[in-house]
Formats: structure tokens, sequence, C-alpha cells
């Protein structure tokens, strides 16, 4: 992290500006200390790793196992994750926001990493630069040039909590970037509370004080319809069993879900594909 972007954190309490020290941050107003252990400075306190709501989740330690390797859960997620298309994240900060401009990633989690960007998440991943709540944020008004929020708001409870903040804190015309889930099963990371069509996702972004620069369909119809289908499969074989259910549709998944890339390569490129898409992205503007 650069240490330029000490001067865009905002104490939480007062508002105030930090000065370093040898413990991490210190309040010039209030005297509030944000520690820093490893790469985060803690602005809220909070576990380490991520929680889960099941922790019993056969899928979850799974994930946990790979995710002690981040470059190498990558390249799992590309190859048994979703087909994807339109704008990458960081194709969006390289058109928005070239280096040296302030990037914030929020809800950082273990992807992928953008340079000299803030990555701020709530749990201590690896590489995370501040531990933060999103719908709250240690950040000065009007200081950032374009935000990339990756995945994240189906997580959050109060979704426009975030939004409100991302406008908050970008300058005036700076950029942001929202991938959302529409046809995708229920995920707990730690919880899952909505879907966006394309429409509402729009109608949100505006409704925060955006105006929408372009949408279009991230992951595919194939991607959707085999997730779908890993899913049944897993519980019409489950004999009633969670646990049944969840390790027939892993099992499917490894062998079904790289096949999601081919038929998707052609139906991404399609306007009607929107009305079974897995998910969608906007790009939108500060007014
Ligand atoms: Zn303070």
């Amino acid at each position: 992290m650069s240490p330029e972007w000490i001067s865009v954190f905002r104490c939480p309490h007062c508002g105030g500006g930090f000065v370093k020290n040898e413990e991490g941050l210190r309040c010039s107003s209030c005297g509030t200390v944000v520690l820093k252990r490893g790469t985060a400075y803690r602005f809220v306190e909070s576990e380490s790793g991520h929680p889960s709501d099941r922790p019993d989740s056969i899928t979850v330690k799974v994930k946990n196992v790979f995710k002690r390797w981040p470059r190498f859960y990558l390249f799992l997620i590309y190859v048994f994750g979703t087909s994807n298309a339109g704008v990458s994240p960081k194709a969006f900060f390289e058109r928005y926001a070239p280096s040296p401009k302030r990037r914030l990633n929020l809800g950082a989690g273990t992807q992928n990493r953008y340079g000299d960007a803030l990555h701020v998440d709530l749990y201590a991943f690896p590489d995370i630069d501040a531990l933060a709540d999103i719908r709250s944020l240690p950040i000065a008004e009007g200081s950032i040039d374009a935000i990339v929020c990756q995945s994240v708001l189906e997580h959050v409870h109060e979704p426009e909590a975030v939004l409100a903040e991302a406008h908050r804190v970008l300058a005036s015309g700076g950029h942001l970037y929202l991938t959302v889930p529409f046809m995708f099963p229920f995920h707990s990371s730690p919880d899952d509370f909505r879907r966006w069509t394309r429409q509402g996702l729009c109608h949100d972004v505006e409704r925060a004080g955006f105006s929408v620069v372009e949408s279009g369909l991230r992951h595919g119809p194939t991607t959707a319809f085999l997730l779908m289908f890993t899913h049944w499969l897993g519980l019409l074989l489950s004999f009633g069993s969670a646990r049944i259910a969840e390790i027939v549709t892993l099992m499917a998944s490894a062998i079904l879900a790289p096949l999601a890339h081919v038929p998707d390569l052609w139906l991404n490129r399609l306007k009607v594909s929107h009305v079974i898409a897995s998910g969608f992205y906007v790009i939108a503007r500060k007014k």
C-alpha cells in the first residue's frame, strides 16, 4: 500500500486525519489508534479468515483449503468458475483510472489484487490493506477516482449503504464498477441476501446518484444452467440429506463446470441472453 493512502484515511470516530506511528495510525484530532497487523490497518476488529454460517459445509472446507494458496485458488476459479463476459475489473481500472489514480477495491476477498489499489475487506484475507465495514468507510469524501466492487453486494445486508458510501468517497466524475449475481444458487459467504436483474442493478445504481455508462452480462447463461443442473442433480440423488446433495453437486461440478466456457463464448454475445444470465456488471459515473 502506498504511504499516500494514509492521507485519505479518516477517523471513524471524529472524521479527523491520521499520522503514522509505531503501532499503526493515530488520529490527530481525538487520538484514536488504528492498529496495523500484517498488511492491514484494522479500522474494525475482525476474525482472520472467512467465517461461514455453514461451518460443516464440504464446499466451504474445500474452498478454505485452496484459499491458503490464493494464486492457485484463482486458477481453480478460472477453470471451474463462471464463464466471463463484458468488462473485467482490471480492464475497468486501466480504462477509467490508469495508475497513479486512486483505485479502491471494496470487499476484495481473495479475488485479484490491482497493484497500488487500496484493498478493503471486513475479513483479514492475505494482502488486504484496510479492515473496514464497507457500509461506513474510513475514507475522505471525494478522494477516490475509481471503485471496483465484485460479487460483494449480495452478501451485504444493506447494499444501498455500500452504494451511498461509494458515491460519497468518489470524486465528481469518478467511476464505479459492480458485478452482481442473477441466476445463481444461494451461497453463504457468510450470508447471501439477494439477486439483481440487469434492469434492477441499473436502477439501484441510478437511485444512488450515478449515471450508467454501460452494463451487460458478466457471467453467462450456460454457467447459470450448469449451476442449476448440478444443484438439481444433488437434490435428486440426496435422499433428503444436505450433505449427500452437496457431495453430488461438488462432484458433478468438477466434471461439468469447465464445459460452460464453450457455449458461452457465443451466448455471452447475444443481447437476449440477459434473461437467464448468471450475473451482470455495470459501470457508472458519479454525476
Ligand atoms: Zn478521531
